[in-house]
């Protein structure tokens, strides 16, 4: 009989089918679950066992994951077994908003179940990596109960009591990524209507990108003292820059909606008299407005 804890996981997507093979490679027993269940005939071969019923997988983990799209799928898959939530702890890994996050977890805890909200870091083939990390808050005692297991997984990364923080460390990163992300994507259409490849930009890319850590650091000491000297770059320099950054793209050819955002973004902080200051003044036309 193994020591480890049985881990069930629900949502077998190439997420949570990283997670059965990580839990697997540490021995632990798993159950798993999913909707459409072929996504488990792998699974099953490499010694996971089958639910028959949501309920039956719910019943018997001492700890159950979930890998889902995002709540909605979670509501779709436990509300017809949610009797079977009393008692039980689980760790939502699916992402969603931190509204969505707290709804979520005062459904589980209003049906007796424990919640703990995650928010994983790392694509799939970061399961199972020591450097890998995720966020997690909710209920602390149940959750350092459940660390060591979620520990195969990836290092942990709590956050504090409210459910919804996971969710928000998540959204942080993530709204950094998808913008970073489609910037890429924009130098390379450019670069290809210019004849070059990704690979013929990829080291000017990644030193591009590399330099970036250097800014954050930089300007988060002031944004945080509340300074936007124009001492390093001046607004007006940066509104001139991305309008050029706009024209090369227009005059390649390639899709604008990007280029064009970001230069919408800097014409309103010149409109509101920044243009001696620097280009972090814009994070003040982005805060929330004061009551
Ligand atoms: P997928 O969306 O590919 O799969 C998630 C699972 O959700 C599948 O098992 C799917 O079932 C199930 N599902 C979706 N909708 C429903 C529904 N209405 N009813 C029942 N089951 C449903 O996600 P991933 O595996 O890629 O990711 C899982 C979570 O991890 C997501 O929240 C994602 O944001 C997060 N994440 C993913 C990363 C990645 O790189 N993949 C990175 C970091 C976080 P079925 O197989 O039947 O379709």
């Amino acid at each position: 009989m193994s020591s480890k804890q049985h881990v069930t996981v629900i949502g077998l997507g190439p997420m949570g089918q990283a997670m059965v093979r990580a839990l697997l490679a540490e021995g632990h027993p798993v159950t798993v679950w999913n909707r459409t269940a072929s996504r488990a005939d792998d699974l099953v071969r490499q010694g996971a066992v089958l639910a028959g019923t949501v309920e039956e997988a719910l019943i018997t983990g001492d700890l159950v994951i979930l890998s889902l799209t995002d709540y909605d799928a979670m509501y779709a898959v436990l509300e017809p077994a949610a009797h079977a939530l009393n008692g039980r702890v689980l760790v939502n890994l699916s992402s969603d908003t931190p509204e969505k996050t707290r709804a979520g977890a005062r459904w589980v805890t209003g049906h007796g179940g424990v919640h703990i909200t995650g928010g994983v870091t790392v694509p799939p083939s970061g399961i199972g990596k020591p450097e890998s990390s995720t966020f997690y808050s909710g209920p602390r005692e149940p959750f350092e109960a459940a660390r060591p297991t979620l520990e195969v997984l990836t290092r942990t990364d709590f956050r504090g009591e409210d459910p919804g923080l996971a969710a928000l460390f998540y959204q942080i990163g993530m709204v950094m990524f998808w913008t970073s992300m489609l910037s890429y994507w924009q130098a390379i259409a450019l670069a290809d209507a210019n004849g070059l490849t990704a690979a013929d930009i990829l080291p000017h890319a990644t030193d591009t990108m590399a330099s970036l850590r250097g800014f954050l650091a930089f300007y988060a000491a002031r944004i945080d003292a509340g300074r936007h000297d124009g001492d390093v770059d001046r607004l007006a320099m940066g509104t001139a820059s991305v309008e050029h950054v706009l024209h090369t793209n227009a005059d390649a050819g390639v899709d604008t909606t990007l280029p064009a955002a970001v230069v919408e973004l800097f014409r309103r902080g010149m409109d509101a008299g920044h243009a001696a200051g620097s280009f972090s003044s814009l994070v003040e036309l982005m805060k929330k407005p004061a009551a």
